[in-house]
C-alpha cells in the first residue's frame, strides 16, 4: 500500500519538503511544476509513513485502502505519473 494524492490536491507542495523519501512530485524545481494540476506520489518509494498527511491543508491525501469511492482512480493516476516519467 501506499498514500494516493487526489483531485482535491491545489499543488501547493506543503508535501513535498516533509517526505522523507521525496517520492512526491513534480517538486517546485522541476519545469512540470508550473503546469500540473496536482502532485503525484510514487508507491514504489512510498514508505506509508503519513507524515504528509497531516500538512496537507486540503486533506487530499489517502492511504491507498482509505481512497473514497469517488477517487479510487486516483491510485492508480499516482502510479501512472511515475511511469511516464521514467519512460
Ligand atoms: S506517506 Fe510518507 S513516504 Fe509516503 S508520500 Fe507521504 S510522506 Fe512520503
Ligand atoms: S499538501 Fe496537499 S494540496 Fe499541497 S501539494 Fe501536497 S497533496 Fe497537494
Amino acid at each position: 500500500m501506499a498514500y494516493v494524492i487526489t483531485a482535491a490536491c491545489v499543488a501547493d507542495s506543503s508535501c513535498v519538503d516533509i517526505c522523507p523519501v521525496d517520492c512526491i512530485g513534480p517538486r517546485p524545481d522541476d519545469p512540470a511544476y508550473d503546469d500540473t494540476e496536482q502532485l503525484y506520489i510514487d508507491p514504489a518509494a512510498c514508505i506509508d509513513c503519513a507524515a504528509c498527511v497531516d500538512v496537507c491543508p486540503v486533506l487530499a491525501i489517502y492511504e491507498a485502502g482509505a481512497l473514497p469511492l469517488k477517487w479510487q482512480h486516483y491510485a492508480a493516476i499516482n502510479r501512472q505519473y511515475f511511469r511516464e516519467s521514467e519512460s
